[in-house]
């Protein structure tokens, strides 16, 4: 049998990481087949920014231009319109007494979002690459990331982490991207980790910067919250969320500890709960 020819091909989300990686695989002449991008459509706007960014400057050096792959459909049908068929004993049955269309928000051991959203468009789109071709898949973890690293041992074995090959930190990777003149408009000086904007997994730290500083993104997050069937949080929704954050504000103002038993104990009245917080 004849072998097929080898197409490298960048997963790119846009984080720090694999813009590294891409910026560091132009620098060093390594060739790429094609750069892939999969669209969720729930990325900050300073994110598609970004890729537009690095996109003129992938233009400029390779003449090529970043692949882009959106899902079947948007984020919002899968979310609350999509028909599901659960079976009658399904815990969401006996919670709701009906059949709630839409998989609302993603939870730790349901997360349909990264596959509609991104792994199954991603595939369908390789489908036809992966008949023509041998790909071999470069990926964004950087060398203190082991934990990914050993999680993806022995089961990718066409993946390649170049970043792991070069010693790159998570630190070296964004400084390396602020030299190269990107920077996210200062969307990683906010966040820890850059995903959807929306992620209900991600921290009541990073939460608590997304109601502060991007109010037309909450608002959105309040109205979609409003009309699914699942809360955005076991312990909060986006409205009982906002009651927190005012109410931390409110203490600090007062030079209070919003870390006291106390204001625990009057945040659970305000918002009418029982047990821990
Ligand atoms: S970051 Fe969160 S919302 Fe986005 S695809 Fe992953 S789990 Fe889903």
């Amino acid at each position: 049998m004849m072998n097929k020819p080898r197409f490298n091909l960048v997963s790119l989300s846009g984080g720090k990481d694999s813009t590294a990686m891409l910026l560091a695989m132009i620098e060093r002449n390594v060739p790429i087949s094609m750069i892939l991008f999969c669209d969720t459509g729930l990325e900050f706007p300073a994110m598609y920014r970004h890729i537009d960014k690095l996109n003129s400057y992938v233009r400029d050096t390779l003449q090529m231009e970043i692949t882009v792959v959106q899902p079947e459909y948007p984020f919002e049908y899968y979310f609350k319109d999509i028909p599901i068929k659960r079976k009658a004993d399904s815990p969401v049955i006996q919670k709701y007494g009906e059949q709630p269309n839409g998989y609302g928000w993603a939870g730790s051991r349901m997360r349909w979002c990264t596959s509609r959203l991104k792994d199954m468009p991603r595939e369908r789109f390789l489908r036809p690459y992966r008949e023509q071709y041998d790909i071999y898949e470069y990926v964004g973890i950087a060398a203190d990331e082991q934990y990914r690293l050993e999680r993806k041992r022995n089961q990718d074995e066409q993946h390649i982490h170049p970043l792991v090959e070069w010693n790159m930190s998570e630190a070296d990777c964004l400084q390396y991207c602020y030299d190269c003149g990107f920077n996210w408009e200062g969307l990683y000086e906010k966040f820890k980790r850059v995903s959807c904007w929306c992620c209900p997994l991600q921290s009541l730290d990073e939460l608590r910067v997304l109601y502060r500083d991007y109010p037309d993104l909450w608002k959105q997050l309040g109205i979609w919250d409003e009309i699914t069937w699942r809360k955005f949080r076991a312990d909060y929704s986006v409205k009982e969320l906002q009651i927190r954050f005012d109410m931390e504000a409110e203490w600090l103002k007062n030079g209070k500890s919003i870390r006291s038993r106390e204001f625990y104990r009057a945040l659970r009245e305000r918002l009418g709960k029982e047990g821990a917080l």
